[in-house]
């Protein structure tokens, strides 16, 4: 984003507009965390902001302040698309490409309005007007930080805004683990602190409130976990027969597929979910090293995301599927090897 950009943006924020800020499908906590502390960023102008989310999200990301006025796609569709046809402009937060905002795909590309992009993820579509886009930052969180501050406003950055971007920044750099986490994160992190973010309580509320039942589908994952250890590769399925056995509940999942990561040795790990609601297996990638899970995924399995982590579909069954990647594996062997 250029300066001639930032002053561009800047006199069009000069005087109050109706905006709407969207988060991909299934937002994790840097979709929501950059989404809501924006959407309190702008609102601080009197400018007309709402986040609408194209679907529901775990209870685990649901306490954030402003969650309450989340426009949910799916469910209030009428409403969402009236704010989104009468929006001056739309941001769109944590993702690259529109086909990520689930069924609000065609009303998104179909209005004309302003449209700005934030977002750290790899080979971003041409859809925005004003595209800030770098695969190299930890976060869209700490993206939005910086967007704040090249408007000249982290004055205006209150516990609310802190809460948020900080959330973002913790669930998108695993608790800031991951080499995408810089200094100058751990710098704007602290100043996040220092304006009312509770580190000790944001990271209770995300991590320290699983259910009994998560723990039991997370000791059936670890049981399903095996071995490719040609490959230096990890991986874990769940079928929905074990999903439903454990009470699955939207967001369960998440993190499981860093336990295969995290085996000594392992540089490629992956997990395989049936979704027999939408007749597909949702896979999800992470590596460690060079090896790049984003053109893995973009290749075999209809997805992307980044070099270390991706996401994919596939719509064979589960063990069509898992054929399906042993197979390609022996393709990958060298980087595999190299990692
Ligand atoms: P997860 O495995 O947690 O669903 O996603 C990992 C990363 O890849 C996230 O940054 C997510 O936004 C991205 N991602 C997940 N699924 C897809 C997909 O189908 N397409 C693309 N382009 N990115 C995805
Ligand atoms: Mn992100």
């Amino acid at each position: 984003m250029t300066n001639s950009d930032i002053s561009n943006i800047k006199t069009l924020l000069s005087t109050p507009k109706k905006i709407v800020i969207v988060p991909h499908k299934n937002p994790d906590g840097d979709a929501l965390g950059s989404t809501l502390g924006l959407y309190h960023y702008l609102n601080k102008y009197n400018h007309d902001a709402v986040v609408v989310a194209p679907n529901d999200y775990p209870n685990f990301l649901k306490w954030m302040p402003g969650n309450n006025a989340v426009v949910i796609y799916e469910s209030e569709k009428d409403k969402a698309d009236g704010l989104i046809n009468a929006a001056d402009i739309i941001f769109t937060l944590d993702f690259n490409a529109l086909n990520r905002a689930g069924d609000m795909v065609e009303v998104l590309a179909q209005s004309e309005c302003l449209k700005i992009m934030i977002d750290h993820h790899q080979q971003p579509d041409d859809y925005a007007t004003y595209m800030y886009s770098d695969v190299a930052i930890s976060s869209t969180c700490e993206m939005v930080y910086n967007f704040i501050d090249r408007l000249g406003d982290t004055a205006l950055i209150d516990k609310n805004i802190a809460i948020c971007l900080y959330t973002g920044i913790l669930t998108d750099t695993g608790s800031f683990r991951f080499p995408s986490s810089t200094s100058t994160t751990h710098r704007i992190a602290a100043f996040l602190i220092d304006q009312g973010a509770n580190h000790s309580e944001i990271h209770n509320s995300i991590f320290d409130t699983n259910s009994y039942d998560r723990m039991q589908l997370l000791g059936r994952a670890l049981s399903n976990l095996k071995v490719l250890k040609e490959y230096h590769t990890a991986y874990i399925t769940l079928s929905q027969a074990e999903l439903n056995k454990h009470n699955y509940k939207k967001g369960d999942t998440e993190g499981f597929v860093n336990y295969a990561l995290s085996l000594e040795g392992i540089v490629f790990a992956v997990i395989f979910i049936e979704d027999q609601g939408n007749n597909i297996i949702k896979i999800s990638f992470r590596s460690k090293g060079d090896f790049s899970v984003n053109e893995f995924a973009r290749a075999h399995f209809n997805g992307g995301g980044h070099t270390n982590a991706a996401g994919g579909r596939s719509e064979l069954d589960l063990k069509n599927t898992v054929e399906k990647f042993i197979t390609i594996l022996p393709q990958y062997s060298k980087a595999l090897n190299h990692a």
